[in-house]
């Protein structure tokens, strides 16, 4: 394995900073603001209209330095969620509704609790997503997640910019595409993505360069035709999702010089649909100290949520989450460009 790139935090840089990154985001000319295309669309103040989703950050340590993480993960992070702030998301469920427990990071399974996690929450009877890299499937200690995963019932969303292997370790870097190729060829052998064993496998791309992803419908047809006939591959679902202009992929766009347009091209593309729909309305985010956000974009820009609702998972009663207020900045013009974008894809 090629060695990888240090995160924006391990160099120093200016954008390692939230604070930068909204300052540069500001700095932009934009004929109008997020609140502003909100309110035009009778959707302004945007509040959280329910709360299906518990999205649990537990940690920013990857295995990997993408291109475009938004996270700024890499091998030299070392925030990870302790078994103390997991154990309060286990009694946050405990006292709501929520159906289904995400869980992002980094590569989430390099938490060292991540599978005594997934069976609690299992054991609850709440649906489990993993958003899964694949190359964590092809080290060492997670050779045997798939069938982990199948044991437990977890839905795979995993990440691979293209199908073709050029574009792919051009984003993620050298030899990945081939080890994302192998995990998922070890998910369909335990039943991933055949279509009847109800276990799910959904792949989430994101374009390479600075344009908007093309409808999510007709590539999935292109993608699940292109990776049965490529690797004899079958998946669920493909999700389309918009680059989000923070962390390294802002960093990306200022030295492409391409960051005014490529925020202009958000701003003109605003649909109101997707701006109805956008995933913060009805999920909530969790970050590794168990601080809470409205979605994992906005934990990276350290917002936290709007003032009078609860800050950690360890004070939060559900039914306060529900009506809060969103804190929007520029960047949510990222979701709502398009079709729009989520982490279920999107959303038009
Ligand atoms: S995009 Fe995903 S796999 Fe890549 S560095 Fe970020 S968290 Fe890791
Ligand atoms: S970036 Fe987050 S807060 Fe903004 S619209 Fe998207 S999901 Fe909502």
């Amino acid at each position: 394995m090629p060695p990888s790139l240090p995160t924006l935090k391990a160099q120093g840089h200016a954008l390692a900073s939230p604070e930068r990154q909204l300052e540069r985001l500001d700095a932009v000319e934009l004929p109008r603001e997020f609140a502003d295309a909100c309110e035009a669309a009778g959707l302004w103040p945007l509040d959280a209209h329910a709360l299906d989703v518990l999205q649990i950050n537990v940690g920013r340590l990857c295995n990997q330095t993408c291109r475009h993480c938004h996270v700024d993960a890499g091998p030299d992070r070392d925030e990870v969620m302790s078994r103390e702030t997991l154990e309060a998301c286990l009694s946050f469920l405990d006292r709501s509704e929520v159906r289904t427990v995400d869980l992002t990071g980094g590569a989430p399974e390099l938490n060292p609790h991540f599978r005594w996690f997934v069976e609690e929450v299992r054991a609850r009877g709440r649906h489990v997503i993993d958003r899964c890299n694949l190359t964590i499937l092809e080290t060492g200690a997670g050779r045997d997640l798939p069938e982990f995963f199948a044991r437990n019932r977890v839905e795979v969303v995993c990440s691979l910019p293209h199908y073709r292997e050029l574009s792919t370790d051009r984003q993620r870097g050298r030899g990945v595409y081939e080890r994302s190729i192998a995990a998922l060829r070890a998910l369909n052998a335990v039943g991933y993505g055949d279509g009847e064993s109800g276990l799910k496998l959904r792949i989430v791309t994101n374009p390479v360069g600075a344009f908007l992803p093309p409808s999510q419908g007709s590539l999935e047809a292109e993608w699940k035709r292109e990776l049965e006939r490529l690797h004899g591959i079958v998946f669920d679902s493909l999700f389309t999702i918009t680059n989000m202009p923070i962390a390294r992929y802002l960093e990306w766009l200022e030295l492409s010089e391409n960051l005014d347009d490529y925020l202009q091209r958000l701003v003109e593309a605003f649909n109101p649909v997707a701006a109805a729909g956008v995933m913060c309305r009805s999920m909530i985010s969790v970050a590794h100290d168990g601080t809470l956000h409205d979605c994992d974009f906005n934990q990276m820009l350290e917002l936290g949520l709007a003032p009078g609702a609860p800050a950690t998972i360890f004070d939060a009663e559900p039914a306060r989450l529900i009506g809060r207020a969103i804190v929007a900045h520029r960047h949510c013009f990222g979701c709502t460009a398009g079709g729009g974008s989520s982490c279920g894809g999107q959303l038009d």
